[in-house]
């Protein structure tokens, strides 16, 4: 039986996302000119500036606020050893069914389980084919020739180049563990079914985080890592009760994992996985000794008192999908609100807004400039004071229609503050200030705008109607 839907599954529908996202020139489908490519999205002028805000903001968190992290930019191309040495070649798969009758391919671990045991498919009752195993790296060719020993993959996760980088990094940063390195990168997964817009493509990117620990520590470092990110996600605002748990069972566990988590996100269509929390163990650095021959110990200087002075490091994984998080960052903000009630039983005519609440640290527009009138040398000052705070935020201006309408149409990028040059403000000096969420103004000084928008960006606080 499914779930009644909350509030905000019902205002926020995959549907209306997906369509607000193409208007806005968030996210375009990709090729869309011939009919599209599955699996992979475009990224317009508002959806770049939204997917480079959060990338910025995780990388200021993992590496700016983190002392004991640096990152790294690794090749999507790697030595084809190193998916051996992983395990991806042999061990990354998906389990497949097709429906005989209806065609429809599935993940055999997404259907029900009764379908599975019946053979039956879940959208037409037709026979099902055999599970059959299918790796979900691309592999394509180097060079000229197109052969076996030319085969190459497009990395289906970042944290290989990782590894294969952690000596590097320990030699030319002297680091010391615990130590984490992190690297935001595309990553390809030959996809077996992509649904749900850009919540699952063959095409997208990760923002990960893999921390270096004495064997030991593990566990506790595991618990902290868990703790640590969910506490950013409140850090970005982000609705805490639309996050939860999931523990990976024996059955779920990843070749090389020990212990995962992943925080799951109340998407319009449900729980669905946001981010995975694995303690790897000394599965990979182990596993890279032994096929490059080279030896990936750690030596520790500073000899832990009851540790070894040699040991491969366990490693805890933070892993979250940074197109992923686009998308929850736009389903978590999506609002509708009616700003006005004009009284009649039936709700006719009522005026509503579409606005999205995001953290103005995220925002692709943080201040849009919007002149009163285009005369009378209001376009001017206001050209003039976007040009001034140009420097330090992402501006937008705005001349086109009624006022109100402008403000809606920021309020449906997301823009946090709006100012507004008016008469007054040639006679003054003083301008409007407008916040999305409360729709409040207050008259500022030109002169204290870019101080006031700063201090307001700083104490942020969401709030959810
Ligand atoms: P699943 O079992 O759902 O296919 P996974 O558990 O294999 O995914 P991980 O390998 O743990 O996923 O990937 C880490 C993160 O990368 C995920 O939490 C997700 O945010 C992101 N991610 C993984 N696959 C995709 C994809 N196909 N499209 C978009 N993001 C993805």
């Amino acid at each position: 039986m499914s779930e009644p839907l909350t509030e905000y599954q019902g205002k926020a529908t995959m549907e209306k996302i997906t369509s607000l996202a193409k208007r806005r020139g968030f996210v375009f489908q990709s090729s869309e000119i011939y009919g599209g490519q599955s699996g992979a999205w475009d990224y317009g002028p508002l959806g770049i500036e939204l997917k480079n805000r959060i990338a910025q903001n995780w990388w200021k968190e993992m590496t700016q606020l983190n002392d004991s992290i640096v990152g790294l930019d690794a090749a999507i191309l790697m030595h084809p050893r190193v998916w051996e040495a992983s395990g991806h070649v042999e061990n990354f798969t998906d389990p497949l069914v097709d429906c005989k009758q209806c065609k429809t391919r599935f993940r055999a671990d997404q259907i029900p389980e009764a379908n599975l045991a019946g053979k039956k498919c879940p959208e037409c009752g037709g026979a099902l084919t055999d599970t059959r195993k299918f790796n979900l790296m691309f592999k394509t060719h180097i060079g000229p020739v197109e052969d076996g020993a030319n085969t190459i993959y497009l990395r289906p996760e970042t944290a290989q180049g990782i590894y294969v980088n952690y000596k590097n990094i320990i030699q030319s940063n002297r680091m010391k563990i615990p130590f984490g390195i992190a690297q935001i990168g595309k990553a390809f997964r030959n996809e077996i079914v992509t649904k749900n817009f850009i919540f699952r493509t063959c095409e997208f990117e990760q923002m990960e985080m893999q921390y270096f620990v004495q064997p030991g520590t593990d566990e506790e470092w595991f618990n902290e890592w868990r703790k640590r990110r969910r506490a950013y996600y409140e850090k970005i605002g982000i609705r805490m009760d639309h996050l939860r748990w999931h523990q990976h069972g024996p059955q779920e566990l990843a070749h090389y994992a020990k212990d995962a988590y992943d925080i799951e996100y109340l998407f319009p269509m449900g729980w669905k996985e946001l981010e995975g929390i694995h303690n790897r163990s000394n599965y990979d650095l182990t596993r890279h000794t032994e096929y490059s021959g080279r030896d990936l110990q750690y030596i520790d200087q500073d000899k832990h008192p009851g540790g070894t002075s040699r040991f491969i490091p366990f490693i805890i994984e933070t892993s979250a999908g940074l197109t992923r998080t686009l998308l929850m960052v736009l389903c978590d903000a999506y609002d509708e609100e009616k700003v006005a009630d004009k009284g009649n039983a039936e709700g006719s005519g009522d005026d509503w807004r579409t606005v999205l609440r995001f953290h103005p640290n995220l925002a692709p527009i943080t201040v849009a400039v919007l002149p009163l009138m285009k005369k009378d040398g209001l376009a001017e000052l206001a050209q003039d004071i976007r040009n001034e705070l140009k420097e330090d935020f992402a501006t937008d201006y705005d001349q086109a229609g009624a006022i109100g309408r402008r403000y809606r149409r920021q309020d449906e990028a997301g823009t946090p503050f709006c100012i507004t040059v008016d008469y007054e403000s040639k006679d003054t000096g003083t301008v409007t200030l407008r916040f999305r969420d409360s729709m409040e103004q207050v008259r500022v000084s030109r002169r204290a705008l870019a101080e006031r928008i700063r201090s307001e960006i700083k104490g942020y606080t969401p709030r959810r109607v």
